[in-house]
């Protein structure tokens, strides 16, 4: 080890030796995807008892009921699992936000749901890297500072969400008020490369559906009184494609609806994600959509129906944001890690906290890979390395650091 004090060497160690792959094997036990409205009770209550030796406040909130637009245009509302939420010591001068995501992409239905060695200190499983290694390296670091005599100059807000994998819709608004005020912000996705290499910029991310209503009418005897839905919607999906720019990806992803074939369909919902790289992007984008949705409504004669939005703002790497990543380079550095970060593709929890102007590294979870896929792996000496990682980066946070 490098220049470490004597506090800081100590809270390394108490960090790394704290019970992470038994909280690993038993929370990737439990399955707790997005939609999985048992399983996620099921392991915020582990969640609870296991942050239960932090103090503080814990709660379980009520999450929010997120809109959404089913396959026959209709709007429904969708229940999601409550959200885990610690608050200690607010009056503390370094005020800090925590996050994570107890839901994973694989529902009751997906084959992958349990554990298994692939060889020696590399485990499979579902939710291993993304993210329940993730909370366990989070709760290890907190529980190390907690003992530290610098543990009274910070306070600080936990939050781990049961929707972060389906866009964190219900949670925003408790991710916005927590991170409001923060001095800096540590998410605990996995690191975006094996090598523990963190994600920097993000683009944002946003999810569309366009509900379109014509009017059916007979295919063969009076299909010049239709106004086909399909048609627009495809019309509409073409003019999306045109959007693709530097700095702006577009996906149209689904059209459903359509009819019989003696009729000429009346209702057709077309769906697409677009990840602008700026905020200037997005909002030039937004402009783009709406005057897109009024041409075609006009050319094809139908009403249009837009729900969604871009629920993830773009993270671009301010200033502040470059000033936590060198402190997290810089306790690396100390602990014999070499740590460097680069852009990503992916968006997450990251990119509305950095929204809210709290500089926030968002990559502080475990080394492994192949997440989103029954290959899903975890490095399990990376649990130890990422929580002295963690809890030397808090500790040096509370002392002041800029
Ligand atoms: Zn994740």
């Amino acid at each position: 080890m490098g220049e470490l004090t004597s506090i800081e060497r100590e809270t390394v160690e108490r960090a790394s030796g704290e019970p992470m792959l038994d909280q690993v094997l038993a929370w990737s036990a439990v399955n707790s995807g997005s939609r999985n409205l048992g399983g996620l009770e099921r392991i915020a209550d582990l969640l609870t008892d296991a942050f239960a030796a932090l103090p503080g406040a814990l709660r379980l909130e009520q999450a929010e009921k997120v809109e959404t637009v089913d396959s026959a245009g209709r709007a429904t509302k969708i229940e999601h699992g409550r959200h885990l939420h610690l608050t200690v010591r607010p009056m503390a001068p370094v005020q800090l936000l925590f996050t994570g995501h107890m839901d994973t992409v694989f529902g009751l239905d997906h084959a992958f749901q349990e554990t298994r060695w692939l060889e020696d200190g590399v485990l499979n499983g579902p939710g291993v890297a993304d993210m329940k290694g993730g909370i366990a390296v989070m709760l290890a670091a907190l529980k190390a500072v907690e003992r530290s005599p610098l543990a009274d100059r910070i306070g600080y807000d936990v939050v781990i969400n049961s929707d972060e994998e389906v866009g964190s819709l219900s949670s925003a608004p408790l991710l916005a008020r927590t991170a409001a005020g923060k001095r800096a912000a540590l998410t605990y996705e996995p690191a975006a490369l094996p090598d523990g290499t963190l994600a920097g910029a993000r683009p944002g991310s946003g999810n569309f559906a366009i509900v379109v209503h014509g009017r059916s009418a007979h295919a063969g005897r009076n299909p010049e009184d239709g106004r086909n839905a399909l048609l627009a919607a495809a019309d509409l999906a073409l003019r999306f494609d045109r959007l693709k720019r530097d700095g702006l990806t577009v996906n149209p992803s689904r059209i459903e609806g359509g009819s019989p074939s003696n009729v000429v369909p009346d209702l057709a919902v077309l769906r697409v994600n677009l990840r602008p790289r700026t905020p200037d992007i997005e909002a030039e984008t937004r402009n783009a959509i709406d005057a897109m949705i009024a041409e075609v409504a006009e050319a094809h004669d139908v009403r249009m129906e837009v729900s969604g939005g871009f629920g993830r703002p773009p993270k671009p790497l301010t200033p502040e944001a470059e000033g936590l990543f060198n402190l997290v380079r810089q306790a690396g550095a100390d602990l014999g890690q070499t740590i460097g970060w680069q852009a990503s593709g992916g968006v997450c929890d990251g990119n509305n906290i950095a929204a809210c102007g709290v500089p926030v590294v968002d990559t502080m979870g475990v080394r492994g890979g192949k997440i989103h896929s029954s290959e899903e792996f975890l490095i399990v000496d990376s649990l130890a390395e990422r929580a002295a990682l963690s809890a030397l980066t808090i500790l040096r946070l509370a002392g002041g650091a800029r």
